[in-house]
């Protein structure tokens, strides 16, 4: 019997962790793939408040660094369910093995939102990608698209634009969701064209992309852009379903929690990106597996 179990090792999940090892919790993370969530693929973190420059790895490594040198245990597999026993303790499920605690914590975070176009799952890993950080580096002096107009997409975007020989940035509207000194750095580079008001048709190419075609929302026309890479930052969906038996999960799949982290269901909290929200940042997945960690803590008496 654990103290407290952490679904996810996200900035989040770790942040809950380190706050719960220091309450003097015994504290297990399950992590369905590796250790760092989202942040790992952000070239630039410049946002996060004492700390003027890292790279996403060298935080998450951070992170993950801290929490287990305070003697947290991490288990590598996915969380597929969790019983409430009838003694109030939990039981959370793998495929593997069932692991016993007095608490839990989701901190689940989200995962990449697909275009949904035709061959779009056959072409990734050859031409589409979800992480620039991770596969930019095989387009060196070749043209790319970064589609979305997020933090992820225009960073993504500035971080290509180092070593691609162009970078077209299609985004659905004319303004952008991403902070704007970012968009102003992006802005100021002159191998990025910006393709506004458009969204990709088609993704063309037989074994490897060779280009997309991207339609003007306004004109009706479309063109082809010849590209080798597209690198698709249109935001994220959370991946709750599995927790649907013990929390309350919104029409998007998030689950229903306020600034308390609290859950319906009394010793399961959740924390960072996996909850409804309305800014989600580092900064708040730090501050929500604090709070999430503490009422924890406070849980197990
Ligand atoms: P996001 O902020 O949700 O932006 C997603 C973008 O994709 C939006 O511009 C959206 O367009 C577009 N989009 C959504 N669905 C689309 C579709 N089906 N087709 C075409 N475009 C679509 O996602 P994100 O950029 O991944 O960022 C997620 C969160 O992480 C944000 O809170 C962000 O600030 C944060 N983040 C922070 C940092 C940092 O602090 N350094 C870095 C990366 C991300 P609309 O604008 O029209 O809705």
């Amino acid at each position: 019997m654990t103290d407290i179990i952490i679904i996810g090792a996200g900035t989040a999940g770790l942040s809950a962790t380190i706050y719960a090892r220091r309450a003097g919790r015994e504290a297990l993370i399950l992590e369905a793939l590796s250790y760092g969530g989202q942040i790992v693929n952000t070239p630039e973190v410049e946002n996060y408040p004492g700390i003027k420059h890292i790279s996403g790895f060298d935080f998450a490594t951070g992170l993950y660094e801290q929490a287990t040198e305070l003697g947290a245990k991490i288990v590598f597999a996915k969380a597929t369910g969790i019983t409430v026993n009838p003694d109030g303790s939990k039981t959370v499920h793998t495929a593997s093995e069932d692991y016993n605690c007095k608490a839990v914590i989701i901190a689940t975070g989200a995962k990449n939102r697909p275009l949904g176009l035709d061959r779009e799952e056959e072409l990734t890993g050859s031409g589409v990608s979800y992480c620039a950080t991770c596969d930019g580096a095989f387009y060196k002096k070749q043209p790319v698209a970064v589609n979305g107009g997020g933090n992820t997409a225009v960073e993504d975007a500035a971080f290509l634009a180092n070593y691609c020989s162009k970078v077209y940035v299609i985004h659905r509207r004319d303004s952008f969701r991403a902070d704007e000194a970012e968009v102003a750095k992006l802005k100021a580079k002159d191998n990025v064209e910006f393709v506004l008001n458009s969204t990709i048709t088609r993704l063309i190419g037989e074994d490897e992309l060779e280009g997309v075609e991207v339609t003007d929302k306004i004109s009706g026309e479309s063109k082809i852009l010849e590209v080798s890479g597209l690198f698709v930052a249109i935001g994220q969906m959370p991946d709750n379903n599995s927790f649907s038996s013990v929390v309350k999960l919104d029409e998007k799949g998030y689950i229903t929690a306020g600034e308390d982290c609290l859950t319906e269901t009394e010793g399961i909290f959740t924390a960072g990106d996996c909850r409804t929200k309305s800014v989600r940042q580092l900064t708040t997945a730090a501050a929500d597996g604090a709070v999430a960690a503490l009422a924890a803590s406070a849980y197990c008496g």
